[in-house]
């Protein structure tokens, strides 16, 4: 789908540059055309009274002076032709011209109907040479103002045309080729465009699709036991599993709901002011019961109150996710240790454990969404890989750090860091 939104962009953008260079390319040759079409109607519209001035006064004198000259005209010069007819007698032509053309546009004046002043456009094949011009007429009157000859004159527009084709296919080459180019860098900069759309695309989608996955099996596992139920009448255990199960499911929904509400990994956050030594007492308070079930000796080391500003429910969140890794990944009998540094314009929450301990392979990866090192994922499966993932996010927003020591076997320990915007 993806690729299906690049290729639409790239299309509609080398069509978007195609028609502008069609535009300008277009409108300059329009303008072009337009200067160079008035300078030679002009001229020839001069040229023309000029020769019936001329030729008005030759018929004064006496119409017989025959003036041919019949060299060969260039056809890749803009020059003017002018022939004088008498009835159907030419009775002068100034300009250069070989024979057959001569011959050839003498039959096309003699042969139409053209009107005084106005510009004509004709074509002339001359020797396999096809010769274009621009021509006008008109009428030459005796002294009673009776019409007795015309004149003519033509201006050669070949050169006029050849340029004018030779622009045409220039332009075209120069915008096929600037079309290539832009097409090539607008596929270029969708396709970096794109690259990240791509990246957030396939994330949001193995997130659906692990988080599917995790709803899943608590799932199929709630209906055994209900299935279970329904055959026998009184068991307790079964519904203490199916207790856990849904504890376990709501633990999830609700770290789900924060990371989908983190859009493109990111919280907004509510700052308060509040005592963070009495909101981490809060937290511990709601493990104790887990704590003397696990036989947990718990060491707190806390001011007796830090009053700090940031987001309480985002910083209680943290405290929940770090101290109930602790206690899931500890043993019974062990050691907890939760503690509370102010250092200078930071504070450090320090969450350390003596259980079994994160393995280096797996270090970089759990505070990646879903993942959950295999150790922990046999053990059993209380936690779901969401937690440190969240944790990453709250302190990240909350411009701090989050680091994590830890050996196999012996224990972990999860250092926060959050600068303290109340002593800055
Ligand atoms: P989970 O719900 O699986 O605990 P988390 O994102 O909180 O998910 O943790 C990711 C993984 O990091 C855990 O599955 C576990 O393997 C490891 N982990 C986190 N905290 C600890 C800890 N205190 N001791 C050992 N392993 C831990």
């Amino acid at each position: 789908m993806i690729e299906k939104i690049k290729r639409k962009l790239v299309h509609k953008y080398t069509a978007v540059i195609t028609s502008m260079l069609l535009i300008v390319f277009g409108g300059c040759y329009y303008m072009y055309r337009q200067m160079v079409a008035k300078s030679i109607n002009d001229t020839l519209n001069d040229y023309l009274r000029e020769e019936v001035r001329e030729a008005e006064e030759a018929l004064n004198i006496g119409p017989n002076k025959i003036q041919l000259n019949l060299d060969d005209a260039d056809i890749n010069a803009i020059n003017h032709f002018t022939f004088w007819f008498m009835g159907d007698k030419i009775i002068s032509s100034q300009e250069t011209i070989n024979k057959d053309l001569f011959e050839k546009l003498k039959q096309r004046m003699l042969s139409k109907n053209y009107q005084e002043d106005t510009i004509y456009y004709e074509n002339v094949k001359s020797h396999k040479v096809k010769w274009y011009f621009k021509l006008m007429m008109k009428r030459l009157y005796d002294e009673h103002g009776k019409a007795v000859g015309k004149v003519f004159v033509l201006a050669n527009n070949t050169p006029m045309k050849h340029s004018s084709k030779q622009y045409v296919v220039l332009i075209l080459v120069v915008i096929s080729v600037l079309t290539g180019l832009a097409y090539l860098v607008g596929n270029y900069f969708a396709g970096r465009a794109v690259k990240q759309i791509n990246i957030m695309f396939e994330k949001q989608k193995r997130f659906v699709s692990d988080a599917s996955h995790e709803l899943r099996t608590p799932l199929s596992v709630l209906l055994a036991y209900v299935e279970l139920l329904e055959k026998q009448k009184n068991s307790p255990e079964i519904t203490e599993e199916m207790k856990n199960e849904i504890l376990g499911m709501s633990k999830l929904t609700s770290n789900l709901l924060e990371l989908a509400r983190s859009d493109n990994n990111r919280l907004t956050l509510e700052y308060e002011q509040f005592d963070l030594v009495a909101k981490t007492g809060q937290v511990i308070k709601n493990f104790s019961s887990i704590f003397s079930q696990k036989r947990l000796s718990v060491a707190i080391d806390m001011p007796r109150r830090l009053d700090f500003y940031a987001d309480a429910g985002m910083i209680k969140q943290l405290l929940y996710i770090l101290i109930d890794n602790a206690v899931k990944y500890t043993p019974e009998n062990k050691k907890i240790s939760i503690s509370i540094i102010p250092e200078g314009k930071k504070i450090k929450i320090i969450i350390c454990d003596e259980g079994i301990g994160i393995a280096e392979k797996d270090l970089k990866h759990i505070f990646e969404r879903f993942y959950r090192a295999e150790k922990s994922r046999n053990r059993n499966n209380e936690g779901l890989g969401l937690g440190l993932s969240l944790a990453e996010i709250i302190v990240k927003e909350h411009k701090g750090s989050i680091e994590v020591k830890s050996e196999l076997g012996k224990g972990s320990c999860f250092t926060v860091t959050l600068p303290d915007s109340l002593t800055t």
